[in-house]
């Protein structure tokens, strides 16, 4: 990949026209009448199409996980295109100050606006996946979002357990966006509170610097040996010291928050979040001081 004036200048386009669509267009709107935003100022990274860490994604997590290649080669079956051409482009978009604030006072399902980022504001992050590639296509240049495929499936993978053939974390981590904590959140610099979108493209562009040389490098768990937040926050029993058990978190979202936000707030949402809120790395990388 090229680091020359046109490929920053592009850098530069694609940040811009991400940070206008969620600092200025009614779209990122929570839903409600006073048009509260969903999301707060955006990430963003990107990763070459060719880098490594795809292949090792797929030989780790099972054969059915595309790298960026497979995608686009399923997006544009005439097309002929090598891995090295592509280039795909991560966001971060983070919780509100609003949103955090109500859901760190919640100790066992999510607040109202929490469970709203789960819908209205996962259609936001669907808008700006289809506005990206739009906004692409018109430069000439071929996008596609992988979360948006028709193709694309949850998994059962032989190692992890619940899986997909498309990890948006997995993206922000090459992305040089964020690391793994232990209760499989991605811990970004605006924290872990977040949700995040990607697009794969026929772009040549630098790629932003991983500054993190393992996937655990931010949680202090790991790091420290300390912390340990996220599994006194976790109602379900879901988080302990060896990791994130899937089944018991998919199983109390799934059962027992499902059944609450839709008794409580006319939802169809899982997800409690609790695990990204009222913990160090809610809202930043965390440092030791954050957890005495
Ligand atoms: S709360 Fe602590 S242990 Fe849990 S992911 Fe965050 S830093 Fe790691
Ligand atoms: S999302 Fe909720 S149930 Fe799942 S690990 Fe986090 S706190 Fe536990």
């Amino acid at each position: 990949m090229k680091s020359d004036g046109l490929t920053s200048d592009l850098s530069r386009w694609i940040e811009g026209i991400i940070k206008s669509f969620i600092n200025e267009s009614p779209e990122n709107s929570l839903g409600y009448e006073t048009g509260e935003k969903a999301w707060a100022e955006p990430l963003i990274g990107f990763s070459a199409g060719d880098d490594p860490l795809y292949q090792f994604y797929k030989s780790d997590i099972g054969d059915f996980y595309w790298t960026p290649l497979e995608i686009f080669m399923k997006t544009f079956l005439s097309t002929k295109a090598t891995a090295d051409q592509l280039a795909v482009i991560s966001w971060i978009l983070p919780q509100t100050e609003a949103t955090k604030a109500d859901n760190r006072r919640q100790i066992k399902y999510p607040s109202e606006r929490w469970a709203r980022t789960r819908v209205q504001g996962e259609e936001v992050n669907n808008k700006l996946r289809r506005y990206v590639v739009s906004a692409l296509r018109e430069k000439g240049v071929k996008a596609v979002a992988p979360m948006l495929s028709p193709s694309w499936k949850q998994k059962e993978s032989e190692h992890y357990g619940f899986a997909s053939t498309w990890s948006e974390r997995h993206v922000a981590y090459a992305s040089g966006l964020g690391t793994f904590g232990l209760c499989d959140g991605l811990i970004t610099s605006k924290g872990k509170a977040m949700r995040c979108g990607s697009v794969v493209a026929t772009i040549n562009i630098q790629p932003t610097l991983r500054p993190y040389s393992n996937y655990h490098a931010y949680c202090l768990h790991f790091s420290e040996g300390t912390c340990g937040m996220c599994i006194r926050r976790c109602p379900a029993g879901a988080i302990s010291k060896v990791g994130h058990d899937k089944i018991k978190c998919r199983n109390y979202v799934h059962n027992v928050v499902g059944e609450f936000v839709k008794r409580n707030y006319s939802l169809k949402s899982y997800g409690c979040g609790l695990c990204q809120t009222r913990v160090p790395c809610e809202s930043k990388i965390p440092s030791q001081e954050d957890c005495e």
